[in-house]
């Protein structure tokens, strides 16, 4: 054989091992494409890991006060007997969330819900039979107002000093509750409806000034700038049956999802932590939820996470969710909390001073833009939505008519922001389902 003849011979050689390896490389990477396919099982495309399979009647997605109730109320009047709850985070509560911090350790401070007012009926039952302490909270007392870069310490003073074109009209003398009342004067759903952005409306009312006056004063912008008139008209609705006497547990608000949790577990809920759920569908008759570790399937669906956090859920039960009108209405207003540790109780002697025994709540408001929120406080409908509260409300307790799926929490309700909101939700969805009329005894 000629030299050149060998050398061809070995290019071919060479050619021919290459594409062998590389054809057995694609083959290896197809049975894996195909095993991932086969975990998945019939996930509709959406690519996870291999997961652990189990089987619930119910699964209940979210462990904060909404998902705790549904899932022991459902098995304390024995409606249920194999129900599942997933929660993402290594705790439960939700936004019932209190800390305490090692420089106060005999102070449980609430980062997330504070209080109770007396009028929350359901709250208040909850608090009596699982025998959850509260104790009133006292007289709150606006001792610092900052607006436009001056500091108050009265409503008045700050309109004084911040919006002196204001002490020449009518609402010189009023007070902030006053003014509202001026605003909304009058007010009638179909007026609202005309004006759907909160702030159009108050400034109409108002002129300029005083609408810039309320939006400083109150310092969550989210209310004045992406709220719809619908919604506020509402809220002033329900507000109305507020006692506004204050309660909190002893522990802080999370004494009562610990409760719930409580007798969830000795009931016989099966909870698992740190578990987040990540797709929501449809298979066969019932549900396929696909947490970080299982894919469970059940008869029946209780979702009990807000707006935010279910827009990152995938599957077809989520998508058609969150294509809806009424999901889409939604907007959550996130906020800071900021908490401060004294050397020493000064309130002690400014409470004795005062000759009261009642402890005094100081708040300070801020109208500065340096804070930024943190934390999902609660949920509105969104300015320029002439969606009503109680129309999501009604649709969230069956989302789908004819199939098992409930949408329960603050974030569906026309109590928006207030654990009642929440529970309320939770009696809605528990007399559409399992025909419960009154859960506590
Ligand atoms: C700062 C602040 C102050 C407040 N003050 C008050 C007050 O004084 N009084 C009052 O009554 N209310 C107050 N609220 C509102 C109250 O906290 C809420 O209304 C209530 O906690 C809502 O409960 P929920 O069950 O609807 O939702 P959440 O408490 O939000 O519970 C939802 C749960 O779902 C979990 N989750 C989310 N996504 C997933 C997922 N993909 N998979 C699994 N789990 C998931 C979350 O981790 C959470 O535990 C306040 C809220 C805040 C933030």
């Amino acid at each position: 054989m000629s030299r050149a003849k060998a050398c061809v011979a070995i290019l071919l050689f060479v050619s021919l091992l290459i594409a062998v390896v590389v054809l057995a490389a694609l083959l290896v990477h197809e049975r894996g494409k195909e095993n991932t396919a086969q975990a998945a099982g019939d996930s509709g495309g959406t690519q996870v890991p291999r997961l652990k399979q189990m089987a619930c009647d119910v699964v209940v997605v979210g462990g904060g006060i909404s998902g705790l109730y549904m899932a022991e109320t459902l098995l304390r009047l024995k409606k249920e007997r194999n129900v599942c709850l997933f929660e993402k985070d290594s705790r439960f509560g939700g936004r019932n969330y209190d800390h305490r911090f090692k420089q106060a350790p005999n102070i449980s401070t609430s980062l997330g819900a504070w209080r109770v007012d007396k009028m929350h009926k359901r709250m208040m039952d909850l608090a009596k039979r699982l025998t959850v302490p509260l104790k009133p909270m006292g007289k709150f007392k606006d001792v610092f107002i900052q607006a436009r870069g001056i500091f108050a310490s009265t409503f008045q003073s700050l309109k004084e000093k911040a919006f002196p074109t204001l002490m020449s009209g009518p609402f010189s003398n009023m007070t902030e509750s006053e003014m509202y009342g001026f605003a909304w004067r009058n007010m009638t759903k179909e007026k609202a409806l005309e004006i759907p952005f909160y702030r159009d409306f108050l400034c109409q009312r108002l002129g300029s000034e005083g609408c810039e006056l309320l939006s400083a004063r109150y310092a969550i912008k989210r209310d004045f700038y992406e709220e719809s008139t619908l919604c506020r008209l509402e809220k002033r609705q329900v507000f109305k049956y507020f006692s506004y006497e204050y309660y909190r547990p002893l522990g802080g608000m999370s004494d009562f999802p610990t409760a719930v949790k409580k007798s969830a577990l000795r009931l016989g809920v099966k909870v698992f932590l740190k578990e987040k759920v990540n797709v929501l569908e449809r298979k066969g008759k019932g549900f396929a939820i696909h947490t970080d570790h299982f894919s469970a399937l059940a008869k029946k669906l209780i979702i009990a996470i807000p707006s935010g956090a279910f827009e990152a859920i995938m599957g077809d039960i989520a998508a058609e969710v969150k294509e809806n009108v009424m999901f889409e209405s939604n907007i959550g207003k996130n906020v800071f909390k900021a908490v401060a540790i004294y050397g020493y109780p000064w309130w002690e002697n400014f409470t004795s001073s005062q000759n009261s025994s009642e402890p005094i709540v100081e708040r300070l408001w801020s109208a500065s833009t340096c804070l930024v929120g943190l934390m999902p406080y609660g949920q509105q409908t969104k300015a320029g939505s002439n969606v009503s509260r109680h129309d999501l409300e009604k649709w969230a307790k069956r989302p789908f008519p004819g199939e098992e799926v409930y949408m329960v929490g603050e974030a569906y309700s026309s109590l928006p922001e207030w654990n009642e909101g929440a529970l309320l939700t939770a009696y809605n969805a528990l007399k559409e389902g399992w025909e419960i009329s009154n859960p506590e005894p």
